[in-house]
């Protein structure tokens, strides 16, 4: 059992008017209360909130002056003792203010140690724990939202509920097999077994099915953006950045390498790839770059095609289309301010059900009608993070998989007429496999390696 007093600075370095040294553990009041000048903390009620200023105990100086929050555990994030110091200076006096509660005795804590006493302690399960994990690296506000909802519990009591059902099953296969004799218990022990593993199958499914939303959201929509050299695709790049962070230049074929940016569009949070183009070519570096382009568009999940209004539309042209025709694409005419050269009858052919936006990059044109498609196009409204329980994590999606599979397993089983004890096997794992998700049947070193990936503080 960790009991000593850990602390650290929980607010994100650098800006921000507020810095907060956050103290958790059974010394945690004490410690405050022996650098705090102003109301006796060892006194107040739990849960309030205190003016007064920090003293360096070493040479009785004020260091700082703040707000001291007093949370006595349990009802707190750790179920510990929880003391934060508002620090309203920069860096320099959240730092002092540290080094003071460290000299007092406190323990530097090591990253999502907080978060750890949190789930060792029972306030809450792994997968909320990795929530607040995600919640840390959310993009966008929907991701937020979905990590928000996982925090709160929902994906557990989702597992919960699964794992009840399979236990009720085999607690009735164990009477089975307690009484032999009684012949209907065997029937119903069977046609339970039959159809909880179902049932628990169908919900596993969809939860998987939520995955690649889930990844999306929590990754970006892998964004490729592809055309001949030449047409615009660092331009567009850069549009949608606002940012001026690829390169953009005169010279066809200078997007050696495959560069990432974030952006947020309209709440859909895009991964977007500059690629140097899919072609055969005979240039060595060019070459790095286009069999990383071929790899883009494999692992892409929406594609920019992009093609320029002032040329014909070339073989090339024609072969991005073959490419990419059963992907997500959104076609891109740019360069609408040139002398119109580009057969549109034909591009509108070879789009098919895609859309075709028109822009004129230079002029600014035609952006907000792309951004606009994309959200449309691509979601159709249906990635909502409202009600719905996302599954985002790679872990859990990992387990998911493995609980299907042995669910698979028992109803195979099953259908070959395998005795239930056989197939209770299968079912116990499933059990098993979904308890991990929630952190009920975790190894210690699956626990310390998930939240050493925490930021400081949390
Ligand atoms: P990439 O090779 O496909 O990445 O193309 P770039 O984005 O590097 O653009 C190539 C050239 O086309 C640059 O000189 C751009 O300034 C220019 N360009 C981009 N968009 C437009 C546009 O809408 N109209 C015109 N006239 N030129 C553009
Ligand atoms: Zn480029």
């Amino acid at each position: 059992m960790e009991t000593d007093t850990i602390t650290a600075i929980s607010t994100p370095m650098g800006e921000g008017a507020i810095a907060i040294v956050r103290l958790s553990g059974n010394e945690a009041v004490s410690i405050a209360d022996s650098i705090f000048k102003g109301k006796d903390l060892a006194s107040v009620d739990s849960h309030t909130i205190h003016y007064g200023k920090i003293i360096d105990p070493e040479t009785d100086e004020i260091a700082e002056e703040v707000m001291v929050s007093v949370m006595r555990g349990p009802k707190t994030f750790t179920r510990e003792d929880i003391i934060e110091i508002n620090c309203h200076g920069g860096l320099v006096s959240v730092n002092r203010v540290l080094e003071i509660v460290l000299a007092q005795g406190a323990r530097l804590a090591e990253p999502g140690e907080f978060t750890k006493r949190a789930f060792l302690n029972g306030r809450i399960d792994l997968s909320q724990a990795e929530a607040v994990m995600d919640l840390i690296r959310a993009k966008t506000d929907r991701a937020m939202n979905v990590a928000l909802k996982q925090m709160d519990g929902r994906l557990s009591k989702l597992i919960q509920d699964l794992r009840q059902k399979l236990l009720e099953t085999l607690a009735h296969v164990e009477v089975n097999i307690d009484y032999p004799e009684y012949d209907d218990v065997e029937e119903m022990s069977h046609t339970m077994m039959e159809e909880k593993t179902r049932e628990v199958h169908r919900e596993v499914q969809s939860l998987l099915q939520t995955a690649k939303q889930g990844k999306i959201l929590r990754e970006g929509l892998a964004t490729a953006i592809i055309g001949r050299p030449n047409v615009g695709k660092s331009s567009l790049m850069n549009a949608l950045v606002h940012e001026n962070k690829a390169i953009v230049t005169d010279v066809p074929g200078t997007t050696r390498d495959v560069i990432e940016e974030y952006v947020n569009v309209r709440g859909v949070p895009l991964r977007l790839v500059d690629t140097a183009g899919i072609r055969e070519t005979e240039d060595i570096v060019e070459r790095i770059g286009v069999e990383k382009s071929r790899q883009v568009l494999k692992e892409a999940d929406l594609i920019l095609l992009v093609l320029n209004y002032g040329d014909a539309l070339t073989e090339e042209d024609v072969r991005l289309f073959e490419a990419v025709h059963d992907l997500d694409v959104i076609v891109i005419v740019n360069k609408t301010d040139l002398e119109p050269a580009l057969d549109m009858d034909r591009v509108h052919e070879l789009a098919a059900d895609h859309p075709v936006i028109t822009t004129s990059l230079i002029q600014e044109q035609g952006i907000d009608e792309l951004e606009q498609a994309i959200s449309q196009v691509f979601f159709e409204g249906e990635l909502d993070a409202g009600d719905m329980t996302y599954v985002s994590n790679v872990r859990h999606v990992q387990l998911l998989k493995q609980a299907k599979k042995s669910l698979e397993d028992a109803m195979e089983g099953m259908e070959m007429g395998m005795p239930l004890d056989m197939v209770q096997i299968d079912v116990t794992n499933t059990w098993e496999t979904l308890g991990e998700i929630i952190g009920d049947t975790v190894h210690e070193s699956l626990i310390d390696q998930l939240f050493s990936q925490f930021c400081l503080g949390k």
